[in-house]
């Protein structure tokens, strides 16, 4: 079992989010707005919070994001931050956070009137982000939904966040308040093989199946070594106090290292192709692998992973950079023979797309996207359901 986080380190105490409400300018054209992918409006919910229209402030949330408490909680600081004035000031109010402490702190039931019900009805494949923001636009204009769900749980990728990060009972929270729930007929383990075949018995299909598969490295030896997947998955499974190679320079890769550190590996060292600086990590990630001691080793990418009784070899080669484009250092390959696990994330890919496309089915989220983040599946899955929605109309 991975350690429940401390609330207190997920949440804003009392004081931290008054503090936080008070630095809001109040700015006229709403940077932050125009900044999120679902259209959230910070403004609005941190007005109303300082006046303490609490259910407003909860309302002005959800009215357009059906995961606000956990997007609060992971969304990266690229949107509505990036954006905020206050950052030209002295800093960013930490505008995702507030949001998911008001909706930890002040959200009940929505007493919402329900909506006149359809007969028309919609299959969404996948119940990550993409496809429960999918289901909820629609049930909440009364059309009805079948969401299949190829696993036991829904939530897609976000399982796969440590617990320490991003609390599963904060997923399972979000979906108990999506209104008119009774209009969506969740199937759980319930994988879709051909969404195609969906198409002649619903009004429309969404397929919102993320991106399962994992891309290999396509190198010797390759069988040693995990997916991010596998490991994320169960961590406990593959726990070790011996030292830990994680391939990649992302957040999954970053996910990946941090686990193992708490998980009680000796050394984690992370192989990223190009330079460090140019790692897709945020800077509170980056920060967090400092703080944990993860080794980061740029320019590197792995050439083949050998066995040598209990432990791994990696075979590592340097990468120089000749005119724009990185290519591998001559006579630079290295074997690191100490490794108890090596950990593969360097990116995964959808499934096929149907060809041709039938007319009333729509891709959203990573399947459409590529990998993307929590708030633009949920844009995704939105746009997919709004499209339903101007053509049943
Ligand atoms: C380790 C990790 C850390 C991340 N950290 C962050 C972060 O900090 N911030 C952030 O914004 N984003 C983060 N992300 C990215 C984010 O989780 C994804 O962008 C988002 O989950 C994509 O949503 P989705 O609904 O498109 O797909 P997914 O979340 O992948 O959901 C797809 C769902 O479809 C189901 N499915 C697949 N095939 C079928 C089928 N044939 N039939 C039925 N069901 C099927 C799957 O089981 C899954 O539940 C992270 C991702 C990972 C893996
Ligand atoms: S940009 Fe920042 S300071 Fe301005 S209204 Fe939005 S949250 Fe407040």
């Amino acid at each position: 079992m991975t350690t429940s986080p401390r609330k207190s380190a997920l949440y804003l105490t009392r004081v931290q989010l008054d503090a936080e409400l008070h630095r809001c300018l109040n700015c006229r054209n709403s940077p932050c707005m125009t900044a999120c992918p679902v259209n959230c409006n910070p403004q609005e919910f941190i007005q109303a919070a300082l006046a303490g229209r609490w259910s407003d402030a909860v309302k002005a949330i959800t009215r357009t994001n059906p995961m606000g408490q956990t997007c609060g909680l992971i969304c990266p600081d690229k949107f509505c931050m990036q954006a905020c004035t206050r950052h030209h000031v002295d800093f960013a109010i930490n505008i995702p956070r507030v949001q998911a402490t008001i909706l930890d702190r002040y959200r009940e039931a929505d007493p919402c009137a329900s909506p006149v019900p359809s007969s028309r009805r919609i299959a969404i494949i996948g119940g990550g982000p993409a496809g429960i923001a999918a289901a909820s636009r629609l049930s909440r204009h009364g059309i009805r939904v079948t969401l299949y769900e190829a696993r036991s749980f829904l939530g897609g990728a976000l399982t796969m966040i440590p617990q320490e990060r991003l609390p599963r009972d904060v997923i399972q929270k979000d979906w108990a308040f999506i209104p008119h729930r009774d209009l969506i007929d969740l199937k759980l383990q319930s994988p879709v093989e051909d969404p195609v075949a969906l198409c002649s018995v619903y009004d429309g299909v969404i397929v919102a199946t993320g991106e399962p598969h994992d891309i290999a490295l396509g190198i010797p030896g390759e069988s040693l070594s995990i997916s991010y997947r596998e490991y994320l998955q169960e961590p406990e499974k593959y726990r070790t106090s011996g030292a830990v190679a994680v391939i990649g320079g992302g957040n999954v890769a970053a996910d990946c290292a941090l686990t193992a550190r708490r998980m009680g590996a000796s050394d984690v060292e992370m192989f990223i192709r190009r330079r460090i600086s140019d790692m897709r990590i945020s800077r509170p990630e980056f920060l967090a692998l400092l703080h944990e001691d993860i080794s980061l080793c740029g320019m590197s990418s792995p050439e083949a992973i050998s066995a040598h009784g209990e432990l791994l070899g990696l075979h590592v080669r340097r990468n120089q950079c000749v005119d724009g484009q990185w290519v591998p250092l001559p006579n630079s390959v290295i074997e690191i023979p100490y490794f108890s696990r090596i950990i593969r994330a360097i990116g995964s890919r959808a499934d096929a797309k149907a060809d041709p496309v039938p007319d009333n089915l729509i891709y959203a989220g990573d399947c459409k996207t590529g990998g993307s983040t929590i708030v633009e599946a949920i844009a995704s899955g939105l746009a997919a359901a709004d499209h339903f929605l101007d053509i049943l109309s």
